[in-house]
């Protein structure tokens, strides 16, 4: 590995380390037990606490194994790289039927889905956006507008079909799928439903930010989870109380491409082929990872006035905070209605 990509990949590390992160307890003090196993996974640190149950503790390492599997399956199913995987063989497919994995054909309904939700913000064929952004980073030269409209012909929902028995057709020889903004979601999903199968109830999964807390905590409390203030990531901006609840945050000061010295949003709009600018993070709590996960980086592309107004017209299923940069230097807050609910008021 190069020094420069091994430099931005501790970087990353760093700040998935960092971005929200479940706390011990709001006020207690108490530190129960728990196992706890951490992998590098899908380009990310995977960190899964169970509740220990000493008498059970064969059983949770059993449980592990499964779930271990289960992620790396996905991931090497979802990974835009992996050229025997489900994503890049649709990619290089030219415009013929690809049979699929159930769990990618999943996915990419869910992902149709939150591009409706989302009305385009969220939409997984932005991959040959992110191929002419990673290219410009290269050549740290922005891509020219002739570029970005062309590329945009190929970006769109409407271009992937899904048909009967599992199979996924593109309808545009340039269209690309990037699960980027998804899969990690589903992965953390995927997760919890196993440990749940095996009798186990209490967990914490973290895929690189995206979130799910099973049960009370170890201390039989609700967890508790700090979300960084993107100012000075040594402070936590707000504390989360949640139970049997996904949250999660998307950043801009994580990943991104650096271009003429400016860092762009690796959350690209797919309506501009841009880039967005002005999020700094949108964090998102609700029943499902593979919800929070898209609907995180929607409000990305959103904002904070269009993207709360859409998240609280959903009526109580989502609550989302948006941190949105001022033209001052600082910062603004959006919160929705139900966000308040789960602030941690001390
Ligand atoms: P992370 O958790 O790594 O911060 P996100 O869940 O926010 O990432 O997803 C960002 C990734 O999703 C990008 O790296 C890219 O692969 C893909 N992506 C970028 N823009 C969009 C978009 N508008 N809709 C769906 N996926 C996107
Ligand atoms: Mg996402």
């Amino acid at each position: 590995m190069s020094r420069r990509k091994k430099e931005k990949t501790n970087r990353k590390v760093i700040f998935l380390l960092l971005v929200s992160f479940a706390l011990p307890g709001c006020g207690s003090a108490r530190h129960d037990q728990k196992y706890s196993e951490t992998k590098m996974l899908m380009g990310t640190i995977v960190k899964i606490d169970v509740c220990l149950d000493q008498a059970r503790l064969s059983e949770i390492k059993d449980a592990y194994v499964g779930v271990w599997k289960r992620l790396e399956d996905i991931s090497s199913r979802m990974s835009f790289f992996n050229e025997h995987g489900d994503v890049a063989r649709i990619n290089q497919s030219g415009l013929n039927p690809v049979s699929v994995g159930e769990d990618t054909y999943d996915v990419l309904k869910e992902s149709k889905g939150f591009s409706r939700l989302t009305d385009g913000a969220f939409d997984v064929t932005v991959g040959p956006l992110v191929e002419l952004w990673k290219e410009s980073e290269r050549n740290n030269s922005l891509p020219s507008q002739e570029e970005i409209s062309e590329t945009l012909s190929a970006v769109g929902p409407d271009n992937v079909q899904l048909l009967a028995e599992q199979h996924v057709r593109l309808l545009n020889l340039k269209t690309r799928i990037d699960l980027g903004g998804i899969a990690a979601g589903y992965a953390v999903d995927e997760a919890a439903r196993l440990f749940r199968r095996q009798g186990i109830t209490r967990f914490f999964i973290d895929v690189g930010g995206d979130i799910y807390v099973g049960g009370k905590n170890c201390s039989g409390e609700p967890w508790c989870i700090g979300i960084r203030d993107p100012r000075d990531v040594s402070k936590i901006i707000d504390i989360v109380q949640v139970t049997d609840k996904s949250v999660t945050t998307s950043g801009d000061y994580e990943k991104f491409y650096v271009i003429g010295g400016h860092q762009w949003s690796h959350i690209i709009n797919p309506v501009t082929g841009y880039p967005q600018e002005d999020v700094t993070s949108a964090t998102v709590i609700a029943d499902r990872a593979v919800a929070t996960d898209a609907l995180a980086t929607a409000l990305c592309v959103l904002g904070g006035e269009e993207g709360t107004k859409r998240i609280d017209a959903l009526s109580g299923q989502y609550a989302s905070l948006i941190i949105v940069k001022q033209e001052s230097g600082d910062i603004r807050k959006w919160e929705s209605e139900e966000y308040k609910k789960y602030k941690y008021k001390k």
